[in-house]
Parts: structure tokens; sequence; C-alpha cells
């Protein structure tokens, strides 16, 4: 890894778990052997944030997997950045492809999220990558640096940001990036911050990788010196596995 920061594994549980499998998944993160120099998180679904943070290990953070653009009120089905740090998050995911692509939330809308958590005190995660179509057309970098840039526009400072990576034709589809390819786009995340922001925040944001990662590949991808961690969808569900992704930092 070359992030100056420690590896991060985060487990971004989506819209899966009943109270039943979430207290089990809990138990089994609980009694996992945990690499120590590992930020740890998991993004459990809104409505079992309580449950889990009520049952958790504090080794392990809490992060939402969304958050409301800015101060709670009106606004039906949303939930707030301050009800999140009410329950215990530390962290928010923003910008995750399932959003950008499902529902419609664009660049600008996600800068001013990203910008309204991070001036709130909450970490963000911030999700960026290119679709296969935009791949195929050697797009990869430009959709890559103009979803960067529009958190550059709007973030007030970087230093509770992670960067995740994530191609979404390898998300929840099996098709994992090979370490190569992920180690080129990381590398090129990290030019951009240097000839962008400074070579500081390149040195230390954290760049982690997200798309269909598991417990049989991390280890070669986190090999990769510009990989400094996960955003683990389908393969966070279990927590044996997701104990070996934390623990294949190199
Ligand atoms: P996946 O999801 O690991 O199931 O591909 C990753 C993500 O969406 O963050």
């Amino acid at each position: 890894m070359a992030g100056s920061g420690k590896f991060f594994v985060g487990g971004n549980w989506k819209c899966n778990g009943t109270t039943e499998s979430i207290s089990k998944l809990v138990s089994d993160l609980n009694s996992a052997n945990l690499e120590p120099e590992v930020d740890v998180v998991v993004a459990p679904p809104f409505v079992y944030l309580s449950q889990v943070k009520n049952s958790l290990t504090d080794r392990i953070e809490i992060s939402g997997q969304n958050s409301w653009v800015g101060k709670g009120g009106a606004f039906t089905g949303e939930i707030s950045v301050e009800q999140l740090k009410d329950l215990g998050s530390k962290w928010v995911i923003l910008g995750h492809s399932e959003r950008r692509h499902i529902i419609g939330e664009d660049d600008q809308f996600i800068g001013k999220k990203a910008a309204y958590a991070v001036g709130e005190g909450l970490g963000v995660i911030a999700c960026i990558g290119e679709k296969l179509e935009e791949r195929e057309a050697g797009k990869t970098f430009d959709v890559c640096y103009q979803q960067l840039k529009a958190f550059a526009d709007a973030v007030p400072s970087w230093d509770n940001i992670v960067i995740a990576y994530e191609p979404v034709w390898a998300i929840g589809t099996g098709k994992v990036a090979t370490p190569e390819q992920a180690q080129e786009v990381h590398v090129a995340i990290r030019d951009w911050l240097k000839k962008n922001i400074s070579a500081e925040v390149a040195s230390k944001t954290r760049i982690i990788y997200g798309g269909s990662a598991n417990a049989s590949n991390s280890a070669e991808l986190a090999k990769q010196e510009d990989i400094d961690g996960f955003l683990v969808g389908g393969a966070s569900l279990k927590g044996p596995d997701f104990a070996t992704i934390v623990n294949s930092v190199t």
C-alpha cells in the first residue's frame, strides 16, 4: 500500500439481512481475529444500525450507506448526517454506483452530500468507477477524474475521505478487476490528487478497491502498491470471509 494511512476495509451490507441473520453476522465478526493494524468498518442497512452498534465490538466502526445532502427535516425516506452520528456512525458511503446508476444521483449532488458530511465531521467513503461500456470506449480515466473532480470541487478538506475505486462491471458480478487493472487506476487516481489537490493529500489518502473482492482474490490485490484496502459487498455478509479480506493486508 502507498497511502500513508492504515489499510482500510469496509463491508457494505447493502439492502441485505434480517434481525436474525445480522445477529449471526455480528457474532461471527465479534469472534473473528482481525489484524490490529487495519481500520475495519461495516455499513449495515439503516434500520439495523442500532442493533449492530449495540452488539458489535468497538474494534469495528459503523458507517451509513448514504446520507441526506444537508440538515435533516422534511425529506421523506432520507437519513441525515446528524442521525447517523447520533447512532454512532463514524463514516458514510457516498457516490456508490448503485446510487449513481439505479437511483440517478449525479456528480454534483454527490459532491454536495460529501461536503456536508465532511463538514459535520463524518468520514466519507467516496466511490468512483466506470461502467463496462466506458472502459471499452477507453474512457476509464476520464470518468474517474470527472467523478473525483466533483468530490474535490465540493469538499472542504480531504482529512477524512477514503476513495473507493469500484469499476461498475465488477460490482456483484464475480468479475473482479485483475490486480494490474486495479493498480493502473489507483495510481492514476493518486496522480490526479497530486496534480489537482496536493502531494500530501495524494500520499495520505487511502484508495481502496471494490468489485467482487473476496477471500480468494484479496491477498493478490492487496500486494499492489496503491491498493490500500477494500470495499466489500457480497463477501462482507459472511463473517469469516470478511475477516480473511481484512487480514489480507501485506
Ligand atoms: P461486491 O460489491 O463486493 O458485491 O462486488 C462491492 C460494492 O458494491 O461495494
